[in-house]
């Protein structure tokens, strides 16, 4: 954990990149606009450990944005990945192990009687959300501001402020008249749900949310919002979808809607099922998946879906989990221990840091008190966030590079590593203190 790293290499494996992948990365979200700084270009991963190629080693809390909750290289996945290898990659026909990952997600998650596999989770809401206008016959969906479903059109949109506006896209080349289909109201606020389906009788087809909100910050749902959520629903004869593509195994096996004992009508999976292989998944009540093709009557289809390598590491991945009975205590042992650590380093430093938390998944805002939604999220101090990450990178720390991130502890984190985090944390925010 020496200060002050080289990063040559990465550095000159940035610029390479730049020339041919826009800003240099697949993803937007790996770069670090938000905190400043390059990002370190990694060689490896082994355990909850990850290295760069300049060889500098990071205790990881990215975890690939979510799925890796064994760490990184487990065995039982890369010899589960191995061993489909050597059978073939894809066939375009069925397999055995695309059931065995399906039996595995209907018997764990309570809402779910039959499931389609995709490739991703952006796949899996966009999916589901045709399925829900399909079943209802209406055409708006109503999302909560800072609440992420990927990147489908109609989802890239966020709100202005004052409740139930028509969204504006998000992106240019996201149509006006798709984004219209899309009303935002503020996460965690009862009423403003409740004035927009009143505004919109009988046009709503489902209401699309985060159970815990894992893209603004990791910000949980405020006592009985769910079952508020559940029950505006059924008034209105408006579908419930939770998009579980974070929590789904990540907060129980059987995700938020087990954590909070409410139960929507389709749901949205991705991530920790697939192992660290792109996957994603949608499923509900059976009369509803009965709509979707050959079955039924929405079309949905994918050249790759229910790969074998994804679906050999996703059937690893929650075997191992389920095999370890203390998996989810013990989780959530080292989430608190995380929490607690970086909560008391940040009052040591006299630095306004208020870390909120379920099991593994965390976030440090840097604010007094918790924020309940989005709004209140952006109120951080992100220039200090920013020197943060950087002040933690450079100690061999790897977190996520915004803070409207969640961090992620995995089951190869032990009481060691968060305590070496937590030391590195308390000098990073004194430097913090230092500077600001
Ligand atoms: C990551 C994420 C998605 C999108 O999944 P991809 O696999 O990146 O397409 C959707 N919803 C939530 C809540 C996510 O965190």
């Amino acid at each position: 954990m020496t200060a002050s790293h080289q990063h040559e290499r990465s550095d000159a494996l940035m610029e390479r990149a730049r020339r041919v992948l826009p800003g240099g990365v697949n993803s937007p979200v790996r770069a670090y606009r938000a905190v400043g700084g390059e990002p370190v270009v990694l060689a490896g991963g082994s355990g909850a450990l990850v290295t760069d190629v300049d060889g500098n080693e990071y205790i990881d809390y990215v975890a690939s944005f979510g799925p890796l909750i064994l760490g990184h290289a487990h065995p039982a996945v890369v010899g589960a990945v191995r061993d489909a290898a050597e059978r073939g990659t894809s066939f375009g026909a069925p397999t055995e192990a695309e059931t065995e990952l399906a039996e595995r997600i209907v018997e764990a998650v309570p809402s779910i009687e039959l499931v389609r596999l995709v490739n991703s989770g952006t796949e899996a809401t966009m999916s589901a959300l045709r399925l829900a206008r399909a079943a209802t016959g209406r055409d708006l969906i109503l999302k909560f501001d800072g609440c992420y479903h990927g990147h489908a059109d109609g989802l890239l949109a966020s709100a202005g402020s004052g409740v139930a506006t028509f969204a504006l896209p998000d992106s240019p080349g996201v149509p006006e008249a798709f984004a219209a289909q899309t009303l935002v109201v503020p996460f965690n606020d009862l009423d403003a749900v409740e004035r927009t389906f009143a505004a919109h009788a009988g046009a709503i087809a489902c209401v699309i949310v985060e159970p815990v909100a894992g893209n603004m910050g990791l910000i949980p749902a405020a006592d009985g919002y769910l079952a508020g959520l559940r029950d505006i629903c059924d008034r209105h004869d408006a579908l419930l979808l939770f998009d579980e593509v974070i929590t789904g195994f990540r907060v129980a096996p059987g995700g938020a809607q087990q954590h909070f004992e409410v139960t929507p009508d389709l749901t949205a999976l991705g991530k920790v099922i697939g192992g660290g292989l792109p996957v994603g998944a949608y499923g509900g009540r059976l009369d509803l998946m009965e709509r979707m093709a050959p079955q039924g009557d929405v079309y949905q289809a994918g050249t790759l879906s229910g790969n074998p390598l994804a679906t050999a590491a996703g059937i690893a991945a929650l075997d191992t989990l389920a095999a370890d009975e203390g998996a989810y205590a013990r989780l959530d042992e080292l989430g608190a221990r995380l929490q607690e650590g970086l909560a008391g380093a940040a009052a040591d430093a006299g630095i306004a840091l208020s870390v909120s938390r379920i099991g593994s998944a965390l976030t440090p805002f840097f604010r007094d008190g918790l924020p309940g939604d989005y709004a209140a999220a952006r109120e951080c101090d992100l220039d200090a966030f920013g020197r943060f990450h950087r002040a933690m990178l450079e100690r061999g720390v790897l977190a996520p590079p915004s803070q409207f991130e969640t961090w992620f502890v995995s089951l190869a984190h032990d009481e060691d590593l968060i305590d070496r985090t937590v030391a590195v944390a308390a000098e990073a925010l004194a430097e913090v203190a230092a500077s600001g």
